[in-house]
């Protein structure tokens, strides 16, 4: 057999040239991480060629012996990681990645055009949580997602001022809606989640809880976020994020009378997934025998330490940011008072060589011109930065924003002039040059 590169020079030289920009970059975006070797040999080991189909002691093809016991492997760490009683709760590993394990628990739980309520997308939710677009002109909703095809969606917002859970709204909401299941989590909310009140609102409008914790469940195996364990009914997450594992997702499921097990496994096979990818979830289970360590504890830690440190050293400069602050690995950063998107500020910040990622803030009425941008801290703290080199890339981000003001200036508000503005620009090159 012959190496990547001797048998395709052409794609070994686009990954090597993928790798060198993961590495040269100052890589912010809050749901990307770096994996380890022992997570990457995994990957590319023997057991991506093995078929398993069903589920460990009960598949559907035979040699499945040792990959039963990775996979039975994989469903001890995980409940054992994030502290679960095995009589209590159940794990299936097989999902694909997060939006498949969502879906997931919507088919098993849900019939279909049940009611659901997910935080809303310009309001820091995921597009899997039910999320529409909305048309003046047309005066229509296109749903944008599976989930809001099959499913009647009716999204809560944040408090447009405080940035926070509006509970007052999703209360009175619930209370007319009806919802078959409350969604909790999101992809871009910096605080902790209240999940006693959420429980509340559920249980007076007999709903489901699930908890999304995709974003935060690396804070959560180390116990540097709230649990949301005790309260919701299931808690689904992706693994590549916080968690810093390979790309995969897993849903987690209470064991009592509402036979839930059943329901969630049938759902991801045989209605949604063919065979699993048993190298992902070998992936899975090296990293959750990581997060394990008091190493991977004290990475959490330093995670929640250099995003504070970030959008405190951005306060201090005078900028605003959603909520006020940060509780966990992510800043949300409005730049509405300096009259800027966060499209053009991401160009930008691309352009020399800073990664981050537009998006919406508290306020902002649409998705397609989000008014801020999303940091976040778990790729950057693997690689070992604190937070006196975090406070060194807020300056860098206020000088990338200096730069960005004054080429709109020049280009005016539209995005295809000023992006027309960038190649060339020598302050564009003197920062990325510092960055480097
Ligand atoms: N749930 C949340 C909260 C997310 O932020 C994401 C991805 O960003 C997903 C689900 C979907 O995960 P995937 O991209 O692995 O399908």
């Amino acid at each position: 057999l012959v190496s990547l590169e001797e048998h395709d020079p052409e794609l070994y030289d686009l990954i090597e040239q993928e790798k060198n920009r993961q590495w040269k970059s100052l890589e912010l975006i809050a749901s990307e991480n770096f994996t380890s070797k022992a997570v990457m040999e995994c990957l590319g080991s023997a057991l991506t060629n093995k078929y398993s189909e069903g589920l460990p002691h009960a598949r559907y093809y035979g040699g499945n012996e040792i990959v039963d016991q990775v996979e039975v492997m994989c469903q001890k760490r995980a409940l054992q990681a994030y502290g679960l009683d095995e009589d209590k709760w159940g794990v299936n590993v097989q999902p694909y990645s997060g939006s498949p394990a969502n879906f997931a628990v919507y088919t098993a739980l849900l019939k279909p055009h049940d009611r659901i309520m997910g935080l809303d997308l310009p309001s820091g939710g995921h597009l899997t949580h039910g999320f529409y677009t909305y048309s003046k002109k047309e005066n229509t909703r296109k749903a944008v997602s599976a989930t809001s095809v099959y499913f009647e969606s009716l999204p809560y917002q944040v408090d447009p001022v405080s940035g926070l859970v509006n509970f007052e709204q999703l209360a009175r909401d619930a209370a007319l809606f009806k919802p078959a299941m409350i969604i909790m989590g999101g992809s871009a909310y910096p605080r902790e989640w209240d999940y006693a009140q959420f429980r509340k609102i559920a249980d007076d409008n007999g709903a489901l809880l699930l908890m999304d914790m995709a974003h935060i469940s690396g804070l959560v195996v180390t116990n540097e976020a709230v649990s949301p364990f005790d309260y919701a009914d299931v808690v689904t997450t992706t693994t590549h994020k916080s968690l810093r594992g390979p790309r995969a997702g897993l849903i987690f499921f209470r064991k009592d009378e509402r036979g839930f097990e059943p329901l969630i496994n049938q759902a991801v096979f045989p209605a949604l997934q063919g065979g699993p990818h048993e190298h992902q979830i070998a992936g899975v289970a090296t990293q959750l025998k990581e997060a394990m360590t008091p190493e991977f504890k004290v990475y959490s830690q330093q995670v929640k330490k250099n995003a504070a440190a970030l959008g405190a050293k951005l306060v201090s400069m005078g900028y605003t940011l959603a909520t006020g602050g940060t509780d966990n690995h992510l800043v949300l950063w409005d730049l509405k008072p300096q009259k800027i998107t966060g499209s053009k500020f991401e160009k930008v910040c691309d352009a020399v060589c800073i990664t981050l990622n537009k998006n919406c803030v508290p306020g902002d009425r649409s998705a397609v011109t989000p008014g801020g941008v999303r940091i976040g801290a778990p790729a950057l703290t693997t690689r070992k930065f604190v937070e006196e080199d975090f406070e060194q890339i807020a300056v860098f981000l206020d000088a990338a924003l200096k730069i960005a003001l004054k080429i709109q200036e020049q280009s005016g508000p539209k995005l295809k002039d000023f992006v027309a503005l960038l190649d060339g620009n020598d302050e564009i090159a003197a920062l990325k040059a510092e960055v480097n």
